[in-house]
């Protein structure tokens, strides 16, 4: 689109973003000098991902426009803020209580009933700094393993499926949803994402009102996600709120008139959002550090490049590491059901190759 960019990390020098940046600069969040050096190179900031110090976003709105607004960030990087959010706004979630003690964990389980799930109050994602309890544990032994001062115990949700809406909202307040799609995930890590969700149409447009519904209360600009739980009724539950393109909108790189990352660009610099339509069915499959033969070694991609349909993103990582999402690739057919088999054999493909190759099997 034209525009030359900047990134700022406090990652060391060459990180995926850096690489395509036209400069990137390298410090901590905490280096007031070089902050004020980054932000006299640039005319709009925006942030990437959500675990941005809210005090390094404050001071740096002080000097140039933030997109999506630095309010809405602090609040979607902590789970006990969104949460009482959701609820503030009247968005419905699943029940929960905020904790500081093993006492507390206590009580809240006693109240919420079991199974149930505690999860760290900041910094978490994929599961990461969760623990679903089932009974029987020692919840003061559960409490001191988790290890920080607050936590939030969410009620169990019998799900029958996952699903996520990915929109654009601009400064003037146009909401532009991309199409309610269906997250199948492995380990708690995303593993599918399946556009259009294989739900019914009015759940679909359930699910893009609520995402409207938590965007206009955040006052949100940019591209963000909503994770929510389809109970088998069809009643939604939002489950969490990402700031950023999200790796559920993936696909519409492939498949979408624009895709996610222009929408976020377009919000950003006030430009007006793009066309959403999808006009094939998708599935996006992540590609995960598992697939690679050394923490180095590529696979081999044939099945992925062979395929007349299927397009390969990888994102420039360094090390493949277990359960480290290295990139992705999207298959495009008639029925999203198509899309899911063709997938789905690429993917059991590469692991077949990896056997073959790492263990000899
Ligand atoms: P999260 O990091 O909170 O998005 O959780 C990761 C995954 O764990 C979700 O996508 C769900 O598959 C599962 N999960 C999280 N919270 C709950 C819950 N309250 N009930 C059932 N499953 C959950």
């Amino acid at each position: 689109m034209g525009f030359r960019v900047v990134v700022f990390t406090d990652e060391a020098p060459g990180c995926p973003a850096g690489q395509e940046a036209e400069v990137e600069m390298n410090a901590g969040y905490g280096d007031a000098e070089a902050r004020a050096k980054f932000v006299k190179q640039v005319d709009v900031v925006t942030a990437e991902f959500e675990n941005i110090p809210a005090a390094f976003l404050a001071a740096v709105e002080k000097a140039v426009p933030v997109f999506p607004p630095p309010a809405a960030i602090e609040i979607t990087q902590n789970r006990e803020r969104e949460k009482n959010f959701l609820r503030g706004a009247g968005i419905p979630c699943a029940e929960f209580r905020v904790v500081d003690s093993a006492a507390a964990l206590e009580a809240a389980v006693a109240e919420l009933g079991l199974p149930c799930v505690l999860k760290t109050a900041a910094f978490g994602y994929d599961g990461k700094g969760q623990r679903k309890l089932t009974g029987g544990e020692d919840l003061e032994e559960v409490w001191t393993t988790l290890g920080v001062p607050r936590g939030v115990v969410e009620a169990w949700v019998p799900f029958q499926c996952e699903v996520s809406v990915v929109a654009a909202r601009g400064q003037d307040g146009q909401f532009v949803p991309f199409a309610c799609v269906e997250n199948i995930h492995t380990h708690h890590i995303l593993d599918f994402t399946l556009a259009p969700a294989r739900v019914p149409a009015q759940t679909s447009a359930a699910a893009v009102d609520l995402a409207r519904r938590v965007a206009e209360a955040l006052n949100y600009v940019g591209t963000m996600a909503v994770e929510l739980f389809v109970l088998h009724d069809g009643t939604l539950l939002v489950n969490e709120i990402a700031p950023r393109p999200h790796n559920s909108g993936h696909y519409t790189i492939d498949a979408c008139e624009t895709n996610q990352f222009e929408q976020q660009l377009r919000a950003v610099t006030g430009m007006p959002l793009g066309n959403p339509a999808q006009p094939v069915p998708a599935v996006m499959v992540n590609l995960l550090g598992d697939v690679w033969y050394t923490e180095v070694n590529h696979p081999d991609w044939s099945p992925v490049l062979s395929h007349p349909r299927a397009n390969l993103h990888l994102y420039g990582k360094k090390k493949a590491l277990p359960g480290r999402k290295m990139g992705h690739f999207t298959v495009l057919a008639p029925t999203v059901e198509q899309a899911f088999a063709e997938a789905r054999a690429i993917k059991e493909e590469l692991l077949l190759r990896r056997a073959t190759v790492v263990t000899g099997v």
